[in-house]
């Protein structure tokens, strides 16, 4: 039966634990991880934009799904949900980024020898390119603990790995968030003037200051309300 799929997989979404393929089409054809419904909850939106010049595409918003699973991944040292976030997208990314070498954001990595494994390398590694680790932290900064002038600093924390190369190469920087981008822009930079062919950044997810995304669903709510009330106006044969 050619049709039939390995036994090895497992049909559960591993979010939700749901049995996927009875509801699932797409399912039919790639063996996912996650179901739709938990899929959707990660609010998946390709979104490109451009810092300091450099093009930078982000694939979900970092809403309180993805930072639950992000905590699962890098907090309880869950390696198999690092593969769940772009398993949707992964086709499409690898043909998209078919010739790019993979720089992964640094990491310090005593936190990664604890952890196991390097959640960003886990997270792309469906996109079967290698990867260059040509950016290390210096010390255990966190971004987090950083003010926004602070950030802005963030290049006197990172350093070229001795004996890695990237001249003349298209290099996709890598990271699980884009926040100021100001590891991103730091990044970039080092890996130009280190000789790259071409760079742009590639994110799983962006944040969205929470006072710009309540601003944007009133004001869509208001020209709803404003729509409604043209109708209501018509029906009612008023004019302006
Ligand atoms: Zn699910």
């Amino acid at each position: 039966m050619p049709l039939e799929k390995s036994s090895t997989t497992t049909p559960f979404c591993k979010v939700c634990f749901k049995d996927i393929r009875s509801y699932d089409t797409a399912s039919l054809f790639e063996d996912y991880p996650i179901c739709p419904d938990c899929f959707n909850l990660m609010e998946p939106n390709m979104v490109v934009n451009e810092l300091d010049g450099i093009k930078a595409t982000s694939l979900f918003v970092y809403n309180d799904k993805v930072k639950q699973m992000l905590y699962q991944c890098k907090g309880c040292f869950d390696y198999e949900m690092a593969g769940v976030f772009l398993s949707r997208q992964r086709s499409f990314l690898e043909r998209k980024y078919r010739n790019w070498v993979l720089v992964p954001a640094p990491s310090y990595e005593e936190k990664d020898r604890v952890r196991g494994f390097n959640h960003v390398v886990e997270i792309f590694k469906g996109l079967e390119r290698p990867f260059i680790h040509a950016i290390e932290k210096k010390d255990n900064v966190k971004q987090a603990d950083l003010n926004f002038a602070e950030r802005q600093q963030i290049g006197k924390h990172l350093a070229w790995k001795q004996g890695m190369s990237v001249a003349g190469l298209n290099v996709l920087f890598i990271d699980d968030l884009l926040t100021t981008g100001a590891t991103a822009k730091a990044c970039a930079k080092m890996l130009l003037e280190h000789g790259a062919n071409k760079v742009e950044i590639l994110v799983m997810a962006r944040t969205i200051d929470p006072k710009n995304r309540k601003e944007n669903k009133i004001s869509f709510s208001r020209k709803l309300l404003q729509i409604v009330d043209g109708f209501k106006k018509i029906i009612r044969g008023e004019r302006n």
